[in-house]
């Protein structure tokens, strides 16, 4: 290649190669059937899609046919889309004062896990409940003893699915939209593989976290490292908002169109540290504007300085978690086999075994942890009871 043609065409080269392994996409509807949502999704150039897997305005739902799940999981393979995640029932709320709906919520929100686990998908996102002006410790108590009891139940029924919290806008008596409250539920439910966080750009900036310019943005998420923890960060909402800073009013907005603006979320797109994070927008006209959305985004993915993409091959029983059995994952540059344990443990919670179980090889070569990873290597993860 000549030197001087050089930067222009070898970086829109590589941009092109990060932007479209970034796991980017849309809340996809399911009129017609779940799997509609992957096929829509894949239409529109989606590598995460999140999805109802109920009516999300009704509180039971008939359970999933056999022959439901066996067609969702059968078009999640066909699209190949390799991040899936679920967002809960609107009527849940995990805090409730009233004994009766605290049940109700639990037991529907068992079933979101129980329906996630069984169509592959690994997280359930859902928003932190309400204390209804009964009393906020009260109710953050509620949620937390709720989170614990519905782990443990759904762990001890083999339940993979993990429980992303979503950070909320403040709106009315919602839970959740301080990132300091939102770290002591963390810590009330302590340290577990299936417990993550979701956070909703929106919801921050109308909560009165400004991320709009680089400096806002750096305070904002350094906020959020120190009181919630970036290592919880399971996915991203990335919606722009209607109402201004700290209305503490949840509406979505085109992304770039409101009142964030689009330097946010190129800032949010190119941070290192969130490279293998999903995003996944909520934004307003699904039918017409989601493909401009999510190509929106995939274009401030790809103008950054990116990292590396790294491919990981799971077999045995990791083998069916991710369509054909791998993944592309992007890595901040220097990033080693231990980083890669961790970003797909963060993907799936089904994997949370596998920086202290798996063996790694690269070109049939074992590895260990600390081993660096070059731009498009592939990283075999073995499960320690297969042979070789
Ligand atoms: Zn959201
Ligand atoms: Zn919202």
């Amino acid at each position: 290649m000549d030197h001087d043609s050089g930067p222009s065409t070898l970086s829109s080269q590589e941009d092109e190669g990060s932007g479209s392994t970034r796991l980017i996409g849309a809340h996809m509807p399911t009129a017609g059937g779940l799997k509609n949502s992957l096929t829509a999704g894949l239409e529109i150039g989606c590598t995460a899609v999140q999805l109802f897997t109920g009516n999300p305005r009704q509180w039971s739902h008939p359970s999933l046919t056999d022959d439901e799940i066996r067609e969702f999981r059968a078009t999640h393979e066909q699209t190949g889309i390799p991040f899936l995640v679920a967002h809960d029932s609107y009527l849940i709320n995990l805090a409730a004062p009233a004994a009766d709906v605290l049940e109700r919520s639990r037991s529907a929100f068992r079933g979101e896990l129980e329906r996630a686990h069984a169509l592959g998908i690994p997280w359930v996102v859902t928003h932190m409940g309400s204390h209804l002006d009964q009393g906020e410790e009260e109710a953050v108590k509620r949620l937390i003893t709720s989170l614990k009891e519905i782990l443990e139940e759904t762990e001890a029924e083999g339940c993979t699915a993990g429980v992303a919290l979503e950070t909320t806008a403040g709106q009315g008596t919602g839970l959740g939209w301080s990132f300091n409250q939102l770290g002591d539920i963390l810590k009330g439910v302590g340290d577990n593989p299936r417990l993550g966080v979701c956070m909703d750009t929106c919801h921050v900036f109308a909560a009165g976290y400004d991320i709009r310019t680089p400096e806002a943005y750096r305070e904002t998420i350094q906020k959020f490292d120190d009181q919630v923890g970036i290592r919880y960060l399971r996915v991203i909402h990335t919606n722009d908002s209607k109402k201004g800073l700290g209305s503490r009013v949840d509406r979505h907005e085109h992304i770039g169109m409101g009142e964030i603006g689009m330097e946010a979320f190129s800032l949010l797109l190119n941070d290192s540290r969130l490279l293998h994070i999903p995003v996944v927008a909520e934004t307003p006209d699904a039918q017409t504007m989601h493909r401009v959305n999510v190509a929106r985004l995939r274009r401030l993915a790809a103008s950054g300085a990116y990292g590396i993409v790294v491919t990981a091959q799971l077999f045995g029983h990791y083998s069916d978690l991710f369509p054909g059995g791998t993944v592309d994952v992007l890595l901040p540059k220097g990033a080693v086999v231990n980083d890669l344990a961790v970003a797909l443990t963060d993907l799936n919670p089904a994997l949370s075994d596998l920086a202290s179980h798996c063996r790694f090889a690269i070109a049939d070569d074992l590895v260990d942890g600390t081993t660096a990873l070059r731009e498009g290597c592939t990283v075999a993860a073995l499960p320690p009871s297969s042979g070789g």
